[in-house]
């Protein structure tokens, strides 16, 4: 065929694919890596609307990605030409902003955490369950990346037997002024909290956050590190080593030992340098580029799942159990002993 067939074959491929009109709420960081990704890696979607408590950030990522700026989350989430709402704004807006989409009947995805306290995420659940429809994704992208998906994939099939002990470390090397102790659960370690239930496909018992000599590189009042350690059902230990602060690089570790053997993250793909009678590898510095990956399959299975009728991905259920796990960790730094973790019945929609 000639290339301008071509082209247009590929219009109308262009024009009869199913597109979803997603809203973004939460111009801030993750929401203009979200925005860009919603643009350009992900076919499924268009962006027809941002908000933001900031109405200029609103309108300079509305004008850069061609959309409404709306003056409200609420008047987004309301719109007839917003079919699913992503929530990126701080983390004591997400709660509200899920169960409103939910009132509209809308699908949402929410970034971690999807509430601040379980109490908001058994309301969410709730209302989901009243909807009779599941309509929520939790943004726990490590589910999404490649070494993880690779690694549940060893356990699973029995290349390692069966699962032991967890050894994990989440390194970072700064935080935005503000930063408090609890954050070191709620905002960095719940990816572990998540990742690790999900590996081992079991459920905490346990949790408990052990004292460490402290690091002099922190540059604020909060403790760090902290060593978190959580227990499942079946009697598996992990041990989460947490540094929020002053870190050589920003460092995931995960290593899953078994009784017939370990499987560990790869690190990402860099290049070695071998020079003056040394090897040099660099690591990563920033969140952003280490999970790129990670996000941009994430989101493209989001609006498949959400074409095909409902997410596939972390549910609220999901987001409810970090919260738990998360709560009995704070907790266990002011008790000094292990909490124990006790969870309702698991709602149907959610096996
Ligand atoms: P950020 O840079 O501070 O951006 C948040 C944006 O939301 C800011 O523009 C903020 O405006 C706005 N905002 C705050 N409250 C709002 C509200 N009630 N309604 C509308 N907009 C509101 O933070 P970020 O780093 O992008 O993080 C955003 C969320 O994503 C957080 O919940 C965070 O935990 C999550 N996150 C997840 C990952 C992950 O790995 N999955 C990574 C990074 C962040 P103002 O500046 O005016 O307050």
């Amino acid at each position: 065929s000639t290339p301008s067939n071509s082209s247009a074959a590929s219009d109308v491929y262009k024009r009869q694919k199913q597109q979803l009109r997603v809203g973004v709420i939460g111009c801030g960081a993750i929401g203009r890596e979200h925005l860009r990704r919603l643009t350009d890696v992900v076919p499924e979607t268009i962006v027809t609307g941002v908000a933001d408590y900031f109405l200029p950030a609103a309108q300079s990522a509305a004008e850069m990605f061609h959309c409404t700026a709306f003056q409200t989350g609420e008047d987004l989430i309301a719109s007839p030409d917003v079919d699913a709402v992503v929530v990126t704004s701080a983390d004591p807006s997400h709660a509200a902003y899920v169960l409103e989409a939910i009132r509209h009947k809308k699908f949402v995805f929410c970034e971690k955490p999807l509430a601040q306290t379980a109490e908001e995420c058994q309301q969410i659940i709730a209302a989901e369950q009243a909807a009779g429809k599941k309509l929520v994704q939790v943004g726990f992208m490590r589910r999404y990346d490649r070494g993880y998906m690779a690694m549940k994939h060893a356990i699973s099939s029995n290349e390692i037997g069966a699962p032991l002990m967890i050894h994990a470390a989440h390194r970072n090397m700064s935080q935005a002024p503000g930063f408090e102790t609890d954050y070191a659960v709620t905002r960095v370690a719940i990816h572990e909290i998540d990742i690790c239930r999900w590996l081992l496909d079991d459920e905490y018992a346990t949790a408990q956050v052990l004292g460490v000599r402290q690091s002099s590189r922190t540059s604020g009042e909060w403790l760090n590190p902290q060593i978190m350690m959580l227990t499942t059902r079946s009697g598996q230990r992990i041990d989460v080593e947490v540094q929020t602060d002053g870190a050589y690089a920003y460092d995931i570790q995960c290593h899953v030992v078994g009784e017939d053997g370990i499987v560990s993250l790869p690190d990402p793909t860099s290049v070695t340098k071998r020079a003056a009678a040394a090897t040099h590898t660099p690591l990563m510095t920033d969140w952003k580029d280490r999970f790129i990956e990670a996000y941009d399959i994430e989101f493209q299975e989001w609006a498949k799942s959400l074409l095909n009728g409902a997410p596939t991905g972390p549910s609220a259920w999901d987001g409810y159990v970090a919260c738990v796990t998360g709560d009995a960790l704070i907790r266990s730094r002011q008790t000094g002993k292990p909490e124990d973790i006790v969870l309702p019945e698991k709602p149907e929609m959610y096996e």
